[in-house]
């Protein structure tokens, strides 16, 4: 799936946000021009086109676009300066997030987005402030994400209360490592908010908490993570636990079950989670993969245990021929649609159609164990 292209930038003195339209007659910011160029272009912010450069139309524009087959009219998209696309909500998909910033706080080993020590703040606000009432009323579930979205500051609130208003029937989910509600201002100022359609996602590794911040690769997150967890309940604010499955904490996966249900019970969903080979994870590959056919008994252990004491568990990101029976009722499709594969082992497998599949990333290092089911 192609979320950015690129043509010659005409015009362009800082990012145009805007929906894309291949019909003049269509309620859009951004008209993309393949065939005549129409005469009246007054209401657009921009064009886009596979056209040359002419320099007798007087509209920002991007020309010599390779193509347009990524885009359906309505996706919302950033025209930035050097003539870079990007695509910031698809209409088409139900996988749509928004990448509030590239900073984060922590620096986990396996991260699929490595962070970058850039202050974008000013940039990625100026987008979504503009992004955010674009988005159509239907949208039904919109994911935040980073880097650390809440690195944003009181520009992570702003947003989130537009998102809140603008967007009243929108599921939000936000990926956080929770670290900064461990201060109670912060924590309280979300749940001032009382925006029960907002869960946040907050990672917690281990039970044992050196093992926890050699994860994050951060002094103190352990504590940090909980304390935030702690006072997010206070405020009563949504929170699911996010586990990815890797060779450092599997060992102690049951004890960090059990320390969940006595300590943290208050959590609405335990999500355990496979590893996506992207980010960093490549260059720690031999840290952290393990073949999931080697942690099956111990994740079957884990769910169930949670399970069985009423907790809501999921698994996301694994593949059922080599998950134990007994756990595949809390598998899901998690995987965003633009990057969910299957093999050409799965070909004729029964069932597919159940089954999560892989991140494209994974195409080179998965289980040895895959194999189609009758
Ligand atoms: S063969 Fe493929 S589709 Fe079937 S369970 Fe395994 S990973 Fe899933």
């Amino acid at each position: 799936m192609i979320l950015k292209t690129k043509g010659k930038p005409w015009r362009i003195d800082e990012p145009i946000i805007g929906r894309v339209a291949f019909d003049a007659a269509d309620d859009a910011e951004i008209l993309i021009v393949q065939d005549i160029v129409p005469d009246d272009l007054r209401r657009y912010k921009a064009i886009l086109t596979s056209h040359d450069i002419d320099t007798s139309i007087d509209k920002a524009a991007v020309y010599a676009i390779p193509g347009f087959g990524h885009l359906s009219a309505g996706d919302i998209v950033v025209v930035n300066s050097d003539g870079v696309i990007n695509t910031q909500y698809r209409i088409d998909s139900t996988h749509n997030f928004l990448l509030f910033t590239e900073r984060c706080n922590s620096n986990c080993l396996m991260c699929s987005q490595p962070p970058r020590d850039k202050d974008d703040t000013g940039y990625f606000y100026n987008i979504y402030s503009q992004v955010i009432p674009l988005i159509p009323k239907e949208c039904a579930e919109l994911g935040i994400t980073g880097g650390e979205p809440t690195l944003l500051g009181g520009l992570f609130f702003k947003l989130l209360e537009q998102i809140q208003h603008q967007l009243p029937d929108t599921e939000v989910h936000c990926l956080t490592n929770g670290r900064s509600f461990a201060w109670d201002g912060f924590a309280k100022r979300l749940g001032d908010m009382s925006f029960k359609r907002l869960m946040l996602g907050i990672p917690l590794y281990s039970d044992f908490n050196l093992l926890h911040d050699y994860v994050v690769q951060g002094d103190g997150a352990f504590e940090q993570t909980v304390q935030g967890l702690y006072n997010l309940a206070k405020y009563d604010v949504r929170i699911e636990l996010r586990i990815v499955l890797h060779k450092p904490t599997i060992s102690r996966l049951n004890k960090l079950s059990k320390f969940i249900y006595k300590n943290l019970p208050f959590v609405e969903h335990v999500a355990f989670m496979g590893l996506e080979n992207q980010g960093y994870t490549p260059h720690n590959f031999d840290k952290l993969w393990i073949d999931p056919v080697e942690y099956g008994d111990d994740l079957a252990e884990a769910m169930m245990y949670l399970s069985d004491h009423g907790m809501n568990v999921s698994l996301y990101n694994s593949q059922l021929c080599v998950t134990p029976e007994e756990i595949w009722q809390f598998s899901r499709r998690s995987i965003s649609d633009w990057k969910n594969i299957y093999l050409d082992k799965c070909e004729g497998c029964t069932v597919s159609e159940e089954c999560g599949g892989f991140f494209s990333s994974n195409l080179v290092k998965h289980s040895l164990g895959i194999r189609a089911l009758r």
